[in-house]
Parts: C-alpha cells; structure tokens; sequence
C-alpha cells in the first residue's frame, strides 16, 4: 500500500503540522507538500527552528505561524484542516526537562486543543507518542500491547506521562466518536536538521567526534538504543495517516537494530577517523537501559519497514552536522546535559 494510494479515500488537503519546524515536524512538511497538500505550521519556536524551513520560504502552499499550542488555537484556523499532525514537544531529555510543567501541559493542554480542532473541522488527528511511554522496560523488545513500566514522579516523568495522557486523550477522542486519530510511537530517530545543541546521543557525539571535543558517554556504554533514520520514520507516519482500516490503536515506528552506545559510538568514530577521546559521565536518573520496537504490527497494517541502513543514515547526518558545525550557527555545547552539567 503506498502513501498516495490510501490518501485518495481521505483526500489530504490542508495539514495542519503542530511543531512542523522541528526535526521530524519539518521533513513531514516537506513530504506534505510534495503531495500536493496545503500546509500550515503552529510552532513555538522553542525547540523548532526557522532554519529547518528556510528551504520552503517561497512555497505559497505553506504558511508558519508562531503559536504555542497550550494557548487557544488562533480563530482564523477554523474549519480548515482535513488532517492534523501534533509532532509539538521537545523532545531531548534537557530540553524537555528545562520546563517540566510546560512539557506536561503541551502534551496534555496542547493535545486537547489540537483535537478539539479535529473535531471540530471532521479532520484526521495523529498523534506522535513515544517509546517512552513503555518506560524502563520490562519486556523486550516492545510491542504496542506491553504498558510498560514508567516512573511518575522522576525526571522523565513530564514528557513520559505527558505523552502517555496524550495518548489517552487521543484514544477518549476516538471511543467518543469525536476524531478519527492515529498514534504513532516513535522510537529514537536521526538525521539532518537534527539541532546539534540537542543534547541525545547522536547529535552529540557526532558533533564530538567533528570537533574534537571529548566524547561523553553516560554511565557505561552498555545501554542500548535502536536508531531510525528520519525519512524512514515519516514514511511510517504518512502511512498511518492514510490507513483506512478500523481505527487502529497505537503503532510503533522504529529500527529494531539495537545498539549499546558504546557501539554506536564505535560507528561514528569509524566514520569520522576522529581523534576524540571517550568521557565518562553519570547516567541520568531513570535512562532506560534498553530499548528496542517489535515493528511487526507496522509491518502487518501498513507494509512498513526502515530502509535506510545505519550507515548510510550516519553518513548523512555527519554530512549534515559538519556543515552545521561549519556554518558557525550552532551553540553546539552551550547547552550541557544534567548529567553532563553535574559533572563539571
Ligand atoms: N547518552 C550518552 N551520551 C550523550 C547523550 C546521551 O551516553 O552525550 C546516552 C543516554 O544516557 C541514553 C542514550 O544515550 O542512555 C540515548 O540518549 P538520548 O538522550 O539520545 O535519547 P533517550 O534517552 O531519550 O532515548
């Protein structure tokens, strides 16, 4: 089934993309205007960044206004959307604890302001949920029906029970009859326009790595993630999107390719011929010590799988970040890391 297909029946016409200039929000954008979509991006700018839109200034097709989505939506909206994306939250660990209670209410006040105009409009809602959702994991790998095992009152706690009342809103939305919606749950993603002050893994020790500047590894290493390269992951979203079935509940989308960070790590270096040496620092509170996505409900429903290999996404986004680093733009280590913080 590709993408295209399954729109017809729900013909996309205005998206609305809640935080389109973030990461993964600004290269749904892109594949939403090569569709032929109209689209209109609500961002606060507090994680987005204009940049990553800078390439679509003269597209008339799209309009960016600066809006936060805890607010009311702006009225001009309106009426206007046949499918809303909510890909609006910081994502990374030291952004989205800078502002716990921000981070909470975006999910939860934010989501609700963004179903309501589903509903209001008769639009297609989805949702970008998380992995953190299944917590510190129990099962492993983890499938959509393992609730998974999160702390409520730690550091992670605001984005992880954020997101996961998120989800609960979508789903009350969808018993209700009151929105058509869609959960993904999205496993770690990489690739350009990643900000390299993001302060994860793979912007960090890619930038590390180009400039020389130790490699900080939290806790031992021994950790593991499973990385997917962004166009993979918004090949899966548009394909949730356009699903037609019976209202299917939450997916994961991710590359069931596991990695400790010591071999990612190794990855990087290799392809970097860096010089770096490697740091210690403390493992943050409640950092998940494994995690990996059973994708074969994606598979199953939406003919989906990764393509990208670890190599050739790495490959770009090393690409993407020495050009970056080059451009003089970021304020790549400015932002520390609580961990990496309370070790200096
Ligand atoms: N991590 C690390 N060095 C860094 C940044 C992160 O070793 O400079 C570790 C972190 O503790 C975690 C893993 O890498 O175990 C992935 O962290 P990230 O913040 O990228 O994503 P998340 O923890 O949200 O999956």
């Amino acid at each position: 089934m590709s993408s295209e297909m399954a729109m017809s029946k729900l013909p996309l016409k205005r998206a609305l993309v809640a935080g389109g200039a973030g990461f993964i929000g600004s290269h749904l954008v892109d594949r939403l205007l090569a569709q032929g979509a109209e689209v209109v991006v609500l961002d606060n700018l507090q994680t987005g960044r204009e940049a990553n839109l800078r390439h679509l200034a003269a597209d008339p097709q799209l309009t960016m206004i600066e809006a936060d989505i805890c607010d009311p939506l702006p009225a001009s909206l309106k009426g206007q959307f046949s499918h809303i994306f909510n890909a609006a939250c910081a994502a990374s660990p030291p952004h989205y604890q800078a502002d716990p209670e921000h981070t909470m209410l975006t999910n939860v006040l934010g989501t609700r302001n963004l179903l309501r105009r589903a509903e209001g409009d008769g639009a297609r809602f989805l949702q970008t949920s998380t992995s953190e959702v299944y917590g510190d994991p129990e099962v492993h790998p983890q499938t959509e029906d393992y609730r998974g095992w999160v702390s409520c009152t730690g550091p992670r706690a605001c984005y992880d029970e954020g997101k996961r009342a998120a989800e609960t809103l979508a789903f009350d939305f969808a018993r209700l009859g009151r929105a058509d919606v869609r959960v993904v749950r999205i496993f770690n993603t990489y690739g350009p326009r990643m900000d390299p002050d993001d302060g994860r893994v793979v912007s960090n020790v890619i930038c590390q790595a180009l400039t020389g500047d130790p490699i900080t590894v939290y806790g031992d290493g021994s950790q593991t993630r499973s990385f997917c390269y962004v166009d993979d992951l918004v090949e899966g979203i548009l394909r949730l999107m356009a699903y037609d079935g019976q209202q299917p509940g939450p997916v994961n989308l991710g590359n069931p390719i596991e990695l400790t960070v010591c071999d990612l790590i190794d990855r990087v270096v290799a392809l970097t011929g860096s010089k770096s040496p490697l740091v210690t620092r403390p493992l943050p509170e409640d950092d998940p010590r494994r995690r990996k996505p059973d994708i074969s409900l994606a598979q199953r429903l939406l003919r989906w799988e990764p393509k990208v290999s670890l190599q050739k996404g790495l490959e770009a986004t090393t690409a993407y970040f020495a050009e970056e680093l080059h451009s003089g733009q970021s304020r790549f280590n400015k932002l520390l890391s609580p961990a990496l913080a309370a070790a200096e």
